[in-house]
């Protein structure tokens, strides 16, 4: 098994850290990663939350996409044959705004001479009251604009799994590596909120195994919920890992880092999974 860290971000991403995209390459040759994946937030839409500052912090503007794909590009270069760094993005899922995803794929493929490495798909958003809402932004936030929307805890993860599956079949075209981003997410605030019904989710779950596998879409093992007080778990339970490996659906690990000391982060947990899932099987 190759050593990835599939999911991490740059100083291109507003809510992060200012650190250079260097530093977080550096981490991981140090912790012996063998492949690193970044995969920045993408521009979105203009006026795709109603409210600026927020807008600011969600994503890089548009100006910008050349410059971060220029600077992966140039750390690829720095660091080929010590780690192998591919350039990706983390795309979100934009209800009935599918177009803009595209657009944004298709230059950043003119851009590269060529297109992405990895493509990341990510459910981050909802319509919610006023609009589209943040799944992850705040507990309160959640409560108020998502929660007192939908009217149950059963209603909203309905709604988060219904969007789960639209992203992975909005990938259809896409010829590169691509995985679903981090796919409960929605369990970010867990003990902040009424709980979400198990039997609900491994229902949910269940039906998303088929629509991986047929649009060749695999998982995000994302570490990130371990370091959230809140969630206290991987975004991916490990019954689940071990479904998807039984279908051959790709289990990548992805820790979200958001500054460079997060690389890395919940690697042992995965590994000791992954091996035991594999080695039940054989
Ligand atoms: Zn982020
Ligand atoms: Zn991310």
């Amino acid at each position: 098994m190759i050593k990835w860290d599939g999911h991490t971000h740059t100083q291109f991403c507003k809510h992060g850290s200012e650190n250079h995209l260097r530093e977080y390459v550096e981490r991981a040759v140090s912790l012996g990663f063998e492949r690193y994946t970044v995969s920045e937030h993408p521009p979105l839409p203009a006026g795709w939350v109603d409210d600026a500052g927020l807008m600011r912090e969600l994503a890089m503007d548009r100006s910008e996409l050349e410059a971060y794909l220029d600077c992966v590009k140039a750390v690829k270069q720095e660091y080929a044959g010590k780690l192998d760094v591919a350039i990706g993005l983390e795309m979100d899922y934009l209800y009935e705004n599918e177009s803009f995803t595209e657009d944004v794929l298709s230059e950043a493929a003119d851009l590269l001479g060529g297109g992405v490495e990895d493509a990341l798909i990510s459910v981050d958003f909802l319509p919610g009251r006023g609009g589209m809402r943040c799944v992850d932004f705040k507990a309160d936030d959640f409560r108020d604009n998502l929660l007192a929307y939908y009217g149950s805890m059963e209603k909203v993860t309905d709604a988060y799994y219904d969007h789960i599956e639209m992203a992975i079949r909005s990938t259809w075209r896409w010829p590169w590596r691509k995985r679903l981003g981090h796919i409960q997410l929605i369990e970010k605030f867990r003990s902040a909120l009424p709980p979400i019904d198990e039997e609900q989710v491994r229902e949910r779950l269940m039906r998303v195994l088929p629509l991986l596998k047929a649009n060749g879409v695999g998982i995000d093992v994302n570490t990130a919920g371990f370091r959230k007080p809140t969630c206290g778990k991987a975004y991916v339970p490990e019954w689940f890992m071990r479904e998807c490996v039984a279908r051959g659906i790709s289990l990548v690990y992805g820790s979200d880092s958001h500054r460079p000391e997060e690389v890395g982060a919940g690697w042992d947990w995965f590994e000791a999974a992954y091996r035991e899932i594999v080695s039940e099987n054989n």
